[in-house]
């Protein structure tokens, strides 16, 4: 069996992400060496063919290049967003504002005086 440990907990099936073995899976004492765990390793998944060795290190760094550019470009969409609706607050404000002052202007030259005939 290989889902029991030396210290006879159930193992936790992990992930590597070495280059040398990336996605391959293995189990492991569900406890890490340095917290008490007795460090057993067994790959579950067979060894890797050359060629996945070779573009699967490749294929994860250029995800996590992608992953990196999306986070930065969500971030700079928010700031835009934040910007949009501010001017578009401000713009509003400066519209309500020139109106006010229009309407007070026209009330105070409002009294309609006759033009004697
Ligand atoms: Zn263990």
């Amino acid at each position: 069996m290989n889902d029991i440990c030396y210290c006879r907990r159930l193992a936790v099936i992990r992930c590597s992400w070495t280059d040398a073995n990336p996605g391959r899976r293995f189990y492991s004492c569900e406890l890490h060496r340095n917290a008490g765990g007795c460090g057993f390793f067994v790959w579950l998944d067979p060894p890797m063919c050359e060629r996945s060795r070779n573009v699967i290190p490749g294929l994860l760094r250029s995800t996590e290049r992608l992953q990196v550019e999306l986070q930065t470009a969500r971030r700079r969409e928010k700031r835009v967003w934040i910007a949009v609706v501010i001017s578009w607050l401000i713009f509003v404000l400066l519209i309500w504002l020139g109106a006010s002052e229009r309407s007070e202007m026209g009330q105070g030259s409002g009294e309609m005086k006759e033009l004697p005939m």
